[in-house]
């Protein structure tokens, strides 16, 4: 089954930003033990593919990079970077040939496999370690972790390795929703909320691009700002721009709630844009670039 999908970027632009940045910061600035969440599990495999292949990359981690481990990732051959489910694994013991015989009817994520993770840890890598934990179906397709394919006594046996994993080692777990996983995991993960694919086509297409990173930007570069966020309004009018603002600012808040800072950011932002979208409405109308020109400076300088 092919779970990488380069379309990814696409599809979780601000996501998949947000994992570049923190990768390509000095300090590899992500969390070891991060969990996806939403309905969308197929994305969330992609997207957890998608930090692998970051993390793991020789060169600048660009999207059609052909180093040997983003071919390896993207072929899902790559030595160190593995889905991780129930049905993954053959129990040494029982020694059988016959897949179907041993793993129909494996219901979870063993015991024995979070001591066969254990161990492989304590040998040392030259790569990056990524572990993505889910379920799936004899068919390959993925499935949502829960209680019961992803139960409390392997977690127990794992948390130790969570709270403090071996040098460049990653772990990824892919659920619809926390709730499903064992508290004592979530509240050792960083969280993120992967909303399903569509919404994100149809919402932010068009300020994606005027948004990535925004907060980045020098105070000396807002008039290249304003003069895009012009640009946009004029040619797609203020209500839609100023309307997918606000989703993307929404849907990244729902993905970032960990980091204080730029949440803090994002609602003090929020509310400038839902102040310039009111004020489209105003009679006599306010001028659109005057509008634009407030928003660019909230927005830039604070
Ligand atoms: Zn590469």
């Amino acid at each position: 089954m092919q779970y990488y999908d380069s379309s990814i970027n696409k599809k979780l632009p601000q996501l998949v930003d947000y994992f570049k940045s923190g990768i390509g910061d000095e300090n590899k600035n992500i969390s070891h033990c991060i969990l996806l969440w939403g309905a969308d599990i197929k994305s969330q495999c992609a997207l957890a593919l998608e930090i692998a292949r970051l993390l793991n990359c020789k060169e600048s981690g660009e999207i059609d990079c052909d180093c040997i481990n983003c071919r390896w990732i993207r072929e899902q051959t790559h030595p160190s970077v593995k889905i991780y489910t129930r049905l993954d694994y053959k129990e040494a013991s029982e020694g059988s040939d016959d897949d179907d015989g041993v793993t129909g009817g494996k219901k979870n994520i063993n015991v024995a496999q979070a001591k066969g993770i254990i161990s492989e840890l304590t040998v040392t890598s030259d790569y990056h370690r990524v572990y993505i934990f889910c379920d799936r179906d004899e068919d390959g397709n993925l499935l949502p972790l829960n209680k019961i394919n992803f139960p409390e006594v392997t977690s127990n046996a794992l948390l130790k390795t969570f709270e403090e994993p071996p040098q460049n080692t990653t772990f990824i777990f892919l659920t619809n929703d926390k709730s499903d996983v064992i508290s004592t995991v979530v509240s050792r993960a960083q969280s993120f909320f992967v909303s399903s694919k569509n919404e994100i086509v149809q919402n932010f297409e068009l300020v994606g691009e005027l948004l990535n990173n925004y907060w980045n930007i020098d105070r000396n570069n807002v008039l290249d700002f304003e003069n895009a966020l012009i640009n946009l309004v004029n040619e797609n009018g203020a209500v839609e721009v100023f309307e997918q603002m606000e989703n993307y600012m929404c849907s990244l808040m729902q993905s970032v709630f960990n980091n204080k800072s730029l949440f803090q950011r994002l609602l003090k932002d929020l509310k400038s844009v839902e102040t310039a979208k009111r004020q489209t409405t105003l009679t006599p109308p306010m001028n659109g670039t005057t509008i634009c020109e407030n928003l660019a400076f909230k927005m830039i300088l604070g």
